[in-house]
């Protein structure tokens, strides 16, 4: 049976994690803590972290890893792990109930389990370790995932108590989509909002994503109306993937949408990889991307895409 994320144990919140990375200089000022929740409403056909999209804890299989000891199989009380004609392994998705004992055995780590309950006291146990660093680089805690709006609670109580009783810095990275009431609780919590926006038509958006963009918009109006007058900061994140949203409709479809906010918004651009792959591979899922011929985009092409955002008044950052 799978388990869906945030549960309560004893009267203490319990969040779904898939990383907890200290010492990271990305996503925030300074030297931060970054906290990976699990579980995500939207289905980017480009996302690269896979293992974090599923509410519910996930084993994966790197095959390169393998010695081919089959403990796992001995150890597997579902049997959903069969062994090939060839001696190669394959996990029987429909029979894997995500237990973590074939996880537990193997010698090699080649399988290893995403996802972990944990309590916000956890979290902020190895959060404050790196206080001094904080400190000294103006750096801190930001949540990101997956999508951290979709365990509100949880988040909410983590950053109150990093910023309130240990006075840390606080950074969120959502897509917004998610209740009005969720964003006002939480973000009133964030010092720094990182806020994705990855197509401007809700159509096309939804055929991207998942989802349509009408949610996402009015939180961000939401947000820049009634969070950044309280000295919030506020980038917007907008990844670029070329032949799937950096046509030049929609770049200047999301120029108009942020100027249309009447404040000084930034921008950060976020160019195409391909690190998740492995990973896809490693859950037993297909690349959505697989049968499109699809590259990163040169550092030229960025450049390109910024001067047209810059050419309509738009601040692109680098954070
Ligand atoms: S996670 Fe549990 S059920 Fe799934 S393959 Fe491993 S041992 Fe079997
Ligand atoms: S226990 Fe690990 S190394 Fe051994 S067969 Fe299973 S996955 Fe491979």
């Amino acid at each position: 049976m799978k388990e869906t994320m945030q549960k309560e144990t004893k009267g203490k919140i319990k969040g779904l994690i898939f990383n907890i990375q200290r010492y990271s200089v990305h996503d925030g000022p300074g030297i931060r803590t970054l906290v990976f929740m699990k579980g995500c409403p939207l289905r980017c056909l480009w996302c690269s972290n896979p293992e974090g999209q599923n509410p519910w804890p996930e084993v994966a299989y790197y095959e390169r890893l393998c010695t081919y000891c089959y403990r796992c199989v001995e150890i597997c009380p579902n049997d959903a792990i069969k062994i090939r004609e060839d001696g190669s392994l394959e996990t029987l998705r429909d029979k894997c109930t995500n237990c973590g004992s074939c996880v537990k055995v193997c010698p090699s780590c080649a399988r290893r389990i995403f996802g972990r309950y944990i309590t916000v006291n956890e979290v902020l146990d190895i959060v404050k370790k790196d206080a001094i660093f904080y400190r000294r680089s103006e750096g801190g805690i930001t949540v990101g995932g997956g999508e951290p709006l979709a365990q509100g609670e949880f988040v909410k109580e983590l950053l109150r108590r990093a910023k309130e009783v240990y006075g840390i810095h606080t950074v969120i990275e959502t897509c917004a989509y998610t209740r009005p009431n969720v964003v006002m609780s939480v973000l009133k919590y964030v010092d720094f909002i990182f806020c994705d926006l990855k197509y401007i038509d809700p159509v096309k958006h939804r055929q991207l994503t998942g989802v349509s963009n009408e949610q996402i918009l009015n939180n961000i109006r939401l947000i820049v109306g009634k969070l950044l007058p309280e000295e919030k900061e506020l980038v917007i994140r907008v990844p670029i993937i070329p032949k799937l949203n950096d046509d030049l409709e929609n770049l200047l479809g999301i120029a108009e949408f942020i100027k249309s906010l009447d404040k000084n918004i930034k921008v950060e651009l976020l160019p195409y990889h391909e690190l998740g792959k492995q990973k896809y591979k490693a859950l037993d899922r297909k690349y959505p991307l697989e049968d499109l011929e699809i590259k990163p985009p040169s550092k030229e092409y960025i450049e390109k895409v910024k001067r047209v955002l810059v050419e309509k008044g738009i601040r692109v950052v680098k954070t």
